[in-house]
């Protein structure tokens, strides 16, 4: 762990390990932490609020290039470290290492650049002036599936707005999260400054949600766990982000370019196994060009090389935990049961060479049921169902009959379509032509039950800020104070 800047064992001594889901073999083992661990954590991160939040913005923001840097030269032992705990291709870990270091630029580069205002009263008796002030002590928790962009998601803003943290880091992905912090302390980041707490949820996010010496969680995770997360910031009204799941639809209509969209499906569905918050969890098809979209798609899917993702010919590794291996086949088992039929079999492979790993083959249903599981909850793995729709106003329905809200996508060439159907789309996100893509600049979160607030942009940063309003009231404009009022 990584407390007051110094590396850290837990008060016990106890620890657990992290295997690599491609293979099975243990990667290395942390300390278990607890509440003494978290507490220990939280004073370091209390005390060192008081030196960074005072610091002037333009050294905030040079400490932040200065970890930008050492980011981007650090992205080859960080995207090792990231794939052999999380299973994800080299490809995608260089790419979610250098996002992370994509947050501490653009956050380095909107500090300090504020417009100043001083506001007269409408009644003319003075003016106010607005200012913003760090929140305090943030605890960031963390999911598996994008541990290191996520959490730049979190300390970029967070740091720049001059807040203090500690971190805890999903159980199986502690490793690459430690190792990127431990390099953010290397550039000089004061000690405290950042801290890392590895252990399990219930013991260390429920110390961070009952301390009060933390003053905002910032959390990605399982919507279910987020209702946790609320429940137990609501004693201390402590300040919330909350990033959760989500059931995205992608809607490809009549004149969308199929090629692109066949090749858009395949990024958006597989790209992290399936596992990411904003993948394409249920396709809609205009009945028109349902066919000829599918006969390109069926054979892009079937291409996908699945495999270790430290070798670089594979496109998709493997699924994070059997115990998420097991949800993605019940779900399904469920589908299947409903009548779906099966386009791309896929599934549990029983070659030999996928024996030790957590392996799922893509899986394509179509004709899949509006009852099945899979059409309303979040299916986290490489399955996806099909469903055939009339036209826009059937898919925007279909899309909006789900508890959740986070990202979409339309496929058109009219603009006009694409506009119009992104404001009927319940969702935090409306891609148009596009797969889901997250950018430092672009806010981004969710409707419903897939979140509160906002991370990224302008917003991301509001939300590690406290608004002060400082009402000053000019003398001599004939007011008095007293009664009768
Ligand atoms: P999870 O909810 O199981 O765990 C997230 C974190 O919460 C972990 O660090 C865990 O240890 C911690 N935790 C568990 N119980 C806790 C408790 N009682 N108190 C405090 N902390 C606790 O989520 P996961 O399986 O790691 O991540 C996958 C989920 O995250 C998916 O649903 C996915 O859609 C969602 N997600 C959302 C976004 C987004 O930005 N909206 C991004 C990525 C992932």
């Amino acid at each position: 762990m990584i407390i007051g800047g110094e590396w850290a064992d837990s008060h016990t001594r106890e620890s657990f390990e992290v295997y690599n889901p491609a293979t099975g073999a243990k990667v290395d083992s942390v300390p278990r932490g607890d509440r003494e661990d978290a507490k220990r954590a939280v004073d370091s991160a209390k005390e060192a609020f008081k030196g960074w939040s005072g610091k002037p913005a333009i050294e905030r923001s040079r400490a932040m290039l200065r970890i930008v840097d050492a980011v981007r030269a650090g992205v080859e032992e960080l995207a090792a470290s990231l794939t052999a705990e999380q299973g994800k291709p080299l490809r995608e870990s260089r790419s979610e290492i250098n996002s992370f270091a994509n947050s501490f630029e653009y956050y380095a580069g909107l500090i300090g650049r504020e417009r100043g205002a001083q506001t007269p009263f409408s009644t003319g008796e003075g003016y106010f002036v607005v200012t913003k002030r760090p929140v305090g002590v943030v605890g960031a928790i963390l999911p598996w599936n994008f541990p290191v962009s996520l959490m730049g998601w979190k300390l970029a803003p967070g740091l720049a707005a001059g807040n203090t943290f500690v971190v805890k880091p999903a159980s199986t992905t502690p490793l690459t999260d430690l190792a990127a912090v431990a390099l953010l302390m290397k550039t000089g980041l004061p000690p405290g400054v950042v801290n890392v707490v590895t252990g399990p949820g219930a013991i260390v996010g429920e110390e961070l949600l009952d301390n009060p010496g933390v003053s905002k969680i910032a959390f990605t995770g399982e919507t279910a766990t987020g209702r946790r997360i609320m429940e137990g910031s609501a004693k201390q009204i402590k300040r919330l982000t909350l990033e959760l799941g989500g059931s995205d639809p992608m809607i490809v209509c009549d004149d969308a370019d199929l090629e692109l969209a066949a090749e858009g499906a395949v990024w958006g569905r597989f790209r992290n196994c399936g596992q990411s918050c904003t993948s394409v969890k249920r396709l809609f098809l205009f009945e028109s060009i349902a066919e000829s979209f599918l006969k390109s798609f069926v054979e892009r899917v079937k291409s996908i090389v699945v495999g270790n993702g430290m070798e670089g010919s594979t496109h998709m590794g493997p699924v994070h935990t059997p115990e998420q291996r097991e949800k993605v086949e019940s779900m399904v088992a469920d589908a299947t049961g409903r009548g779906a039929q099966v386009l791309v079999e896929g599934g549990t492979p029983t070659d030999k060479k996928f024996s030790r790993g957590v392996f799922y083959m893509p899986v394509v249903l179509g004709e899949v049921s509006y009852d099945a599981q899979m059409a309303k909850e979040e299916c986290f793995g490489p399955a996806l169902p099909v469903f055939v729709v009339k036209g826009l106003d059937e898919a925007i329905e279909r899309a909006n009959d789900t508890a959740y809200g986070l990202g979409s996508s339309i496929w058109t060439k009219d603009m006009g379509r694409a506009y119009d159907a992104a404001e009927k789309i319940e969702a935090g996100t409306t891609w148009v032509n596009s797969p889901p893509i997250s950018r430092a600049e672009v806010p981004f979160g969710g409707f419903k039950q897939s979140g509160l607030g906002r991370e990224n942009g302008v917003e991301g940063l509001d939300h590690y800020y406290e608004t002060k309003s400082i009402q000053v009231l000019d003398y001599g404009k004939g007011r008095k104070w007293g009664f009768p009022i």
